[in-house]
């Protein structure tokens, strides 16, 4: 397993594959407010690729074509959160996306845990650490814990979709999560034009 950090983009040279898992860091957990930071993928092998994002900065451009190119699925834990950050600093629509989290609610109604670190440890046994998770992201230098931590988050996605599709599959369910996730890029658009759970256009 290695940890590569770049800055400011993605090499044009790597290749991740159909399925690329990706999470984001910020300064908060306001996508209007609180700046992008690093960007996390894998492409399920084991390796992690880190991109640190400059204050300012406003396009990426190898990262940007992976976002929107239709031939690379786009694996989120919660994407609706990194969909919204990463369209408010790149300008960029992601898509195709799957997420974990709307998976596993669809999925596993006999809990309300759906965090990742639950997650992992339920369906693929593994436990990682949250510590790092609320440290500062801005900060120029990321110390090796804050690596560790940020490459965690998306080392075990494609595993984690694995277990999740198969339930899925199981109860019938897939089609729907399609859809759910066919709708995410307009949910992120959404809460970055104001209609946040407490404006929800869909309840009464
Ligand atoms: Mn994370």
């Amino acid at each position: 397993m290695a940890i590569h950090l770049y800055q400011s983009d993605l090499p044009g040279s790597l290749k991740l594959g159909p399925v690329v898992a990706i999470d984001t860091e910020t300064m908060g957990l306001d996508p209007r407010r609180d700046r992008l930071c690093v960007v996390q993928l894998s492409d399920g092998s084991g390796d992690a690729h880190l991109v640190q994002v400059q204050k300012g900065q406003t396009h990426a451009p190898n990262l940007e074509r992976l976002l929107t190119d239709p031939a690379t699925l786009k694996l989120f834990h919660f994407g609706r959160f990194d969909i919204a950050v990463m369209l408010k600093a790149f300008g960029v629509t992601t898509a195709p996306v799957w997420c974990t989290k709307i998976a596993s609610k669809l999925i596993r109604t006999f809990t309300d845990r759906h965090g990742l670190k639950y997650l992992l440890a339920d369906l693929v046994g593994i436990d990682v650490s949250k510590q790092q998770q609320t440290s500062d992201w801005g900060s120029e230098t990321l110390t090796e814990a804050q690596k560790e931590y940020a490459a965690s988050d998306v080392l075990y996605l494609h595993q984690l979709k694995a277990e999740l599709e198969a339930r899925l599959q199981r109860e019938g369910r897939l089609e729907l999560a399609l859809r759910c996730f066919s709708f995410l890029p307009a949910r992120a658009e959404l809460d970055l034009l104001g209609w946040d759970d407490a404006n929800d256009i869909f309840h009464h």
